[in-house]
């Protein structure tokens, strides 16, 4: 077994077995070859890896089974398990029994990314959102920013692509899931941020307390040179701060040690000097204004200029999928906000219009409860279409509450919405459901809605 106590740096000749081959997968094995492992990458099922990918872990030596796990698994030193992997599933049940260490791909690539900084950024939402302010932060300054993590390049592909590299100033914005805080064991940001917790992935724990201690593995080896940011708003990451760190709160609603604050037309620093109008923001809402906070903070601690940063505000337009603008059709306007994945993001969408909202819900459900959506859906949502899976579950909730509407695709779903619509409305995609009933992922149910949008704004359809 390899010992965990310290950081182990010479990976030489040590079985590892990765399980799951999917992006991250693939990333930690090519890392773990480099570091001249004997690497096996191992997946439960028959994953389509590119022609590139397969000659690539070939040209390493990397060992690959497909379509089941064999008994090779067990002869290991070390596992790398990915992120979509549960607990709970036999294989890892049958890795603990014996004994054999098992650490995130998150865990591992931290060990050859020092000396250089990690920030990295957890919560129910707006991690990717709040990643890429803090990356575009970054840029241009006294640091060199690398993004990844979640958001797309795993951390071990940043790794391998960057550790050779003489680059002095090098800092790691990380995206990080509690999948993969569940795994780590020396794992240690210079800044960790909560942004909030709420019932999401209930499919893969217990409960809320469960899920929490996950997310609060962000600042398990923290020390007092540290900072952990987090959201005062809410309680029960408030009650819950811990004792080791420089802990920095950020929040709209409680100003008491916070460095960035905000009223109703700026946000400032807690000696007054402002940072930016809130009406030069282009990103709507108040979960974007949390994760503008977020972000403030962090940048000031590690000294990023205000003038920089009030440019960059300026100029941050938001990310495709999240609330997003795609245009107008007789005076009605058509947001996707396909990452709308959990009922407390539609909650937020939902908060940040003014104007009668037709909605687009539903998807694979994720063992959420919908009643939750009830009081920002009463007097502001006109009608609701609902699509997917569990499109029953839902209608049972709101029946009564509003007009529903059943639709068979996202497509007949926006159609039917063009109709309902009348000018000075919204049209709104923000599904509080998982995409995977009927779609690849959710970027590809966001594409399918604009798509069908702008066929309506050019009249190729109706
Ligand atoms: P994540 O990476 O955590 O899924 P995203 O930035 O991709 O977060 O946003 C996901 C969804 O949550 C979008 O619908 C977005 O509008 C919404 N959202 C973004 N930030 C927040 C926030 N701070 N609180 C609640 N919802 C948010």
């Amino acid at each position: 077994m390899i010992n965990l106590n310290n950081i182990p740096k010479n990976l030489e000749n040590r079985r590892v077995t990765v399980l799951g081959a999917g992006c991250s997968g693939v990333s930690a094995s090519l890392l773990l070859a480099r570091k001249r492992a004997k690497v096996l990458l191992s997946d439960a099922a028959n994953v389509a890896l590119s022609k590139q990918t397969l000659s690539k872990l070939e040209a390493y030596g990397i060992e690959l089974e497909l379509g089941g796990h064999s008994s090779k698994v067990y002869n290991a030193n070390l596992v790398i398990i990915s992120p979509g992997i549960p607990n709970t599933t036999p294989v890892v049940n049958k890795l603990e029994s014996a004994g054999i260490p098992i650490v995130s791909e998150l865990e591992m690539a931290y060990w050859f990314s020092q000396p250089s900084e990690i920030i990295a950024i957890t919560g129910s939402n707006g991690k990717t959102t709040t990643t890429t302010i803090i990356f575009e932060m970054f840029k241009n300054t006294q640091y060199e920013p690398y993004c990844g993590g979640n958001i797309g390049i795993p951390f071990s592909k940043l790794i391998f692509e960057t550790e050779e590299s003489s680059i002095k100033n090098k800092i790691y914005i990380l995206e990080v899931s509690s999948f993969q805080l569940e795994r780590i064991v020396h794992f240690r940001p210079k800044a960790s941020i909560i942004l909030n917790i709420s019932r999401d992935h209930m499919d893969r724990y217990d409960d809320v307390p469960s899920y929490f201690t996950a997310k609060m593995e962000i600042t398990k080896n923290q020390k007092k040179v540290d900072f952990f940011i987090y959201n005062n708003d809410d309680t029960l990451i408030k009650q819950n701060v811990p004792d080791k760190c420089q802990n920095i709160p950020f929040g709209i609603y409680s100003d008491s040690k916070n460095i960035v604050n905000v009223d109703t037309n700026s946000i400032y620093l807690h000696n007054g000097q402002k940072l930016i109008d809130r009406s030069e923001l282009l990103i709507l809402g108040e979960h974007n204004l949390y994760n503008i906070l977020a972000a403030f903070t962090v940048a000031i601690k590690f000294k990023i200029s205000v003038n920089h940063l009030r440019n960059v505000l300026k100029h941050f337009k938001g990310i495709e999928h999240r609330l997003e603008y795609i245009t107008s059709i007789n005076d009605v306007d058509y947001y996707n906000d396909s990452k709308a994945t959990n009922v407390d993001s539609v909650i937020y969408a939902l908060k940040s219009f003014q104007k009668p909202v037709i909605i687009i819900l539903g998807g694979k459900d994720k063992d959420l409860d919908f009643s939750l959506l009830i009081p920002a859906i009463k007097g502001h949502v006109k009608e609701a279409i609902l699509i997917g899976l569990s499109a029953p579950k839902i209608r049972k909730v709101l029946d009564g509450i509003i007009l529903l509407h059943d639709a068979s695709s996202l497509e007949e779903a926006t159609l039917m919405a063009n109709k309902l619509s009348n000018p000075g409305e919204i049209v709104l995609l923000s599904p509080a459901c998982a995409s995977f009933d009927m779609f690849d992922n959710f970027e590809h149910r966001g594409k399918v809605f604009k798509e069908t949008v702008l066929s309506l704004a050019q009249g190729k359809i109706e």
